[in-house]
C-alpha cells in the first residue's frame, strides 16, 4: 500500500515523502480508509507504531488550506494527551507537516510559563495539542474556546483515567462541536476508558495492531 492508496490528499503524500515516510505502518492502512472517511475510530496501538500520524493525517486533511478561517484560540482540531512529553512528541511529529500545508499546530501543557502559550493562541492556530488541565485553565482565562472543534482526539485514554485526568477530559470532549468526528486510541478500555468510549465515539471503527 501508498498513502494515496488510503485517500491521503497527494499535498500530503508529498509532504510525508519529503520527509522520508513512504508507505504507511500498519495502523495507518488499517485507520485511514476509515478516518480520511470521516468515521470516529477506537484504536489499540502502542508509541511507536505510528499513532500519531494515524489520527494527525486525517486531522490536517481536513484542515488542508485552513489559512483562511483561522481565529485567535479557536481550533478546529483538539489532540488531548497526558503529558507534557506526549505533546511535544506528537507536535515533533504533526508540525512539520503542518507547515506545510499551511496548518497552524500549537501546544499547550502544564509546569511551562503560560505567556508562550498564550501568544500562540492569540496568533491563530488551527490544531491544539494539549494536556487537559492547563487546556482548561486557558479556556477560563477567555484565551481558547472548542466551540469550533470538529476533529478531536484522545491519545492514551487509559493512561489519562489512571492519572485521574477523566472527568477534565470529559468536560472538554463536551465543549467540542457536535457531529464532530473522534478518534480515541487506548491500551486497554478499563478503568472507565469504555464509559468514555460509549459515551464519545458513535459508531466507531475499531482497530488494533
Ligand atoms: P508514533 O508511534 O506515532 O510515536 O511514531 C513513531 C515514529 O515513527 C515517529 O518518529 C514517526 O515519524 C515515525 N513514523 C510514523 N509512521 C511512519 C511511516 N509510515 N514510515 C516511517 N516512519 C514513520
Amino acid at each position: 500500500t501508498s498513502f494515496e492508496s488510503t485517500g491521503l490528499p497527494e499535498r500530503l503524500a508529498e509532504a510525508l515523502r519529503r520527509r522520508g515516510i513512504e508507505r504507511p505502518f500498519p495502523i495507518q492502512a488499517r485507520t485511514l480508509p476509515d478516518t480520511l472517511a470521516g468515521r470516529d475510530v477506537l484504536g489499540r496501538a502502542q508509541t511507536g507504531s505510528g499513532k500519531t500520524l494515524a489520527f494527525g493525517l486525517p486531522m490536517l486533511t481536513r484542515l488542508v488550506g485552513a489559512d483562511a478561517t483561522r481565529r485567535p484560540g479557536t481550533p478546529r482540531g483538539l489532540v488531548l494527551v497526558p503529558t507534557r512529553e506526549l505533546a511535544q512528541q506528537v507536535a515533533d511529529v504533526l508540525l512539520p507537516l503542518a507547515r506545510r500545508i499551511g496548518v497552524e499546530l500549537t501546544t499547550v501543557y502544564g509546569g511551562a510559563s503560560m505567556r508562550r502559550q498564550v501568544l500562540a493562541l492569540r496568533d491563530g492556530v488551527d490544531i491544539v495539542v494539549a494536556t487537559p488541565g492547563r487546556l482548561l485553565d486557558l479556556i477560563e482565562q477567555g484565551e481558547c474556546t472548542l466551540a469550533q472543534v470538529d476533529v478531536s482526539v484522545l491519545d492514551e485514554a487509559d493512561y489519562m483515567a489512571d492519572l485521574g485526568f477523566l472527568p477534565a477530559v470529559t468536560r472538554l470532549l463536551d465543549m467540542t462541536a457536535e457531529g464532530g468526528q473522534r478518534m480515541l486510541f487506548s491500551a486497554t478500555l478499563d478503568r472507565g476508558v469504555a464509559r468514555l468510549v460509549a459515551r464519545y465515539l458513535k459508531d466507531p471503527a475499531f482497530h488494533a495492531v
